[in-house]
């Protein structure tokens, strides 16, 4: 089976009401790839998701950016899986780099989150990546695997997850990786899954890269044989966001 090119944006902690519907409203003009070709996820932070939900054109969907890693409850400030469901929301980006650094979220907390998330329906968008200290220490593929292994020990089905491979140097920095080092990961990771999950997770699981994509490199790091998309960070922001979608064709 084919894997469907994925183009995700993550708006991060940014915009005001009047931002939004701007950037919506750029979206819903935009001349796209069909869904046949490109899967279009965009993440607002949560208090927009239902203006984004309700005004966003029909063939792109939307994801939140975190949610709790259990069911709901007294737990002040966290937003639930089921809460999500409830509205409608299909998608959940889990295990950013900048919640497992500043929120000190560990790979096994990410684990139950994916897993819990998948069991009330959500489809994820699990993010892995090594900071620059472990890619010069050699430990790339370490770093990524443990965090990959501690998502595959609680999922088994893998249907509805999305890897984003996103280099740590790489996110907001405008250091982008290169085409070759983004396949040379996407590559090895694929192989992880084919030898710890099985050959075909390995072949049908979208492994997406992040980190400082725009308008300029998505071409050529899209055109990588194992890369299969693109989580934005910045540049999803920007009108800029269409040439990346566009990078599916
Ligand atoms: P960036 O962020 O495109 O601004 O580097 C990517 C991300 O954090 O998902």
């Amino acid at each position: 089976m084919a894997r469907k090119f994925f183009v995700g944006g993550n708006w991060k902690c940014n915009g005001t009401a009047e931002e939004v519907k701007k950037i919506v409203n750029t979206l819903n003009e935009a001349q796209v790839p069909s869904q046949d070709v490109v899967e279009v996820v965009v993440s607002p932070p949560y208090v927009f998701l239902p203006l984004v939900k309700s005004t966003l054109r029909p063939d792109f969907h939307v994801a939140a950016q975190n949610c709790w890693v259990k069911k709901g409850g007294a737990y002040t400030g966290e937003v639930s899986a089921e809460m999500l469901v409830n509205l409608d929301i299909p998608w959940v980006i889990l295990g950013h780099s900048e919640r497992r650094a500043i929120l000190n979220e560990t790979n096994e907390f990410v684990g139950d989150k994916v897993a819990y998330a998948l069991a009330q329906g959500l489809k994820v968008i699990a993010c892995v990546g090594e900071t620059l200290e472990q890619r010069e220490a050699g430990s790339t593929m370490d770093v990524v695997a443990a965090q990959t292994k501690a998502i595959a020990d609680r999922v088994s089905d893998w249907t509805n997850v999305v890897i984003a491979y996103e280099p740590v140097w790489a996110i907001g920095t405008g250091k982008v990786a290169s085409p070759a080092q983004a396949q040379e990961v996407h590559d090895e990771l694929r192989k992880w899954l084919a030898k710890n999950v099985n050959a075909d997770v390995a072949a049908t699981t979208r492994i997406i890269y992040g980190g400082s994509v725009n308008g300029g490199n998505c071409k050529e790091l899209g055109g990588q044989a194992d890369v299969d998309g693109f989580l934005v960070g910045g540049a999803s922001l920007k009108p800029e966001f269409i040439d990346i979608i566009k990078a599916a064709e």
